[in-house]
């Protein structure tokens, strides 16, 4: 079976991965098919069947699969034998995303990064951000919150609350503190006071920070939100302590909570921001540090990799900025529509759970239901994969099921993916209450 790959008429069968691929594997289990094509909201099994993808690589594929105008720019710099890995030493194509990015994403927005190119995963973004963060304020604390994922290498899973991930560290995870994230505590306690009272308290046993981490809605955590104002609050009393504001848009950003930033609509200027997951556009691995240029005190390669420069996400990551953000209004518009669409579909399928009671979570294009139980989700998403819908859950029992179509996805497709899930949710439902009576 391992070497009938060579044979001509060799078919894909799903026992191939269950005899080689670690136990690892996750998404697969969830949705056990093998795909060959993908295109916009759409995926397609090799066996023809047909699926709306509103799991899009978690916010990886804001455009969609293989969009035309992004493949095209690669495909004709492939053609025209451009340079596909050069290190970090100048190619044309860093030179004109890191262009078009300063033009159509900073300038604008009047923000003087400067662009660290580290390893091409989120976590290796988050990893620099971090060893920056601590090399600037010569301190070794960081202050993360509850619920916050930020990637599963050692320093960034120091960071992430998640249990399961964490225990797969093996080692003790240190240099963080744990702060609660805005709702924690629940509407009427404000945790930005918790932290500015323990940050001002030299006896409250928490050491003073080098940065203080966090993503304004909560991908893995579960699409908590943190609003405008605790955002600006924690901003200041993280500079009011001497510590980097790091805002992790890995998830978040990319146009997922309408504009290209989360934090745009605070009216936050982070002194680090981490981007990855959709900034190339396609799917290919990229990630960015953009660091406030006062604190680049990085000495050359003192933080490197071997993948930091890949060539064909910087053309892609740079069309994508040409085609959809240069005219950000007008993509922004067309997000803001999606965005309303969504939230009507999800708080119409909750007023139809009877006595299952949903809750609606998220902002923007970033959103779910809380469902009653982490087993009444599992059983939404599995009938959902029946009816040709991927959808995936998060929060910290899996219980949120989460809502990450396409910014460009059009209303019918919406609509048909709303559709699924709302049946899904009231065949659950009616279980549940079968079961209860
Ligand atoms: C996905 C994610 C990461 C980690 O990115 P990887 O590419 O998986 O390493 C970090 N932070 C947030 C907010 C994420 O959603």
């Amino acid at each position: 079976m391992v070497n009938n790959n060579t044979v001509p008429g060799h078919k894909p069968v799903v026992e191939t991965f269950e005899l080689l691929e670690s136990q690892v594997r996750s998404y697969s289990r969830n949705f056990p098919a093998i795909f060959n094509k993908a295109k916009g909201v759409q995926l397609e099994g090799e066996d023809g069947s047909k699926y709306l993808d509103f799991l899009m690589g978690c916010s990886t594929l804001n455009y969609g699969h293989n969009h035309p105008v992004l493949k095209d720019a690669l495909v004709d710099y492939i053609t025209d034998d451009g340079v596909t890995h050069s290190m970090d030493m100048h190619s044309d194509a860093k030179e004109r995303f890191l262009f078009e990015f300063h033009e159509t994403v900073l300038k604008p927005r009047n923000l003087d990064y400067v662009l660290q190119f580290p390893g091409p995963t989120g976590a290796n973004a988050v990893e620099a951000a971090l060893k920056l963060a601590r090399k600037v304020t010569g301190r070794t604390n960081v202050i993360s919150f509850t619920n916050g994922f930020h990637g599963v290498t050692l320093g960034a899973l120091a960071a992430t609350g998640n249990e399961h991930h964490r225990g797969g560290a093996g080692i003790d995870l240190g240099g963080v503190t744990r702060m609660p994230y805005d709702g924690y505590m629940g509407a009427d306690i404000d945790t930005a006071d918790y932290l500015d009272k323990v940050l001002s308290d030299p006896s409250s046993g928490i050491d003073a920070p080098a940065a203080v981490i966090v993503e304004t809605v909560q991908g893995e955590g579960g699409l908590n939100v943190a609003s405008n104002e605790w955002l600006r609050k924690v901003a200041r009393i993280t500079r009011k302590h001497g510590a980097m504001f790091i805002v992790d848009d890995i998830q978040a950003g990319i146009g997922r909570c309408g504009s290209f930033f989360s934090f745009e609509a605070a009216g936050v200027k982070p002194d680090i921001v981490t981007l990855a997951k959709s900034l190339s556009g396609y799917g290919l691995p990229m990630a960015l540090v953009l660091i406030n240029r006062e604190y680049d005190e990085w000495l050359p390669g003192e933080h490197n990799g071997t993948f930091r420069g890949n060539c064909h996400a910087f053309v892609t990551a740079r069309a994508a900025l040409e085609h959809f953000w240069r005219d950000r209004k007008g993509f922004e518009a067309t997000i803001a529509r999606s965005a309303a669409q969504l939230e009507q579909g999800l708080r119409s399928i909750a007023s139809k759970a009877g006595s299952s009671k949903l809750v609606l979570k998220g902002r923007g294009m970033m959103r779910g239901l809380e469902m009653p139980s982490g087993k009444f989700a599992a059983a939404v998403i599995k009938k959902c994969f029946q009816n040709g819908l991927i959808i995936e859950s998060a929060g910290p029992n899996d219980e949120i099921v989460k809502c990450l179509a396409p910014l460009t996805i059009t209303s019918e497709e919406m609509q048909s993916g709303l559709d699924i899930l709302g049946k899904a949710v009231a065949a659950t439902a009616a279980e549940h209450e079968r079961a209860a009576a």
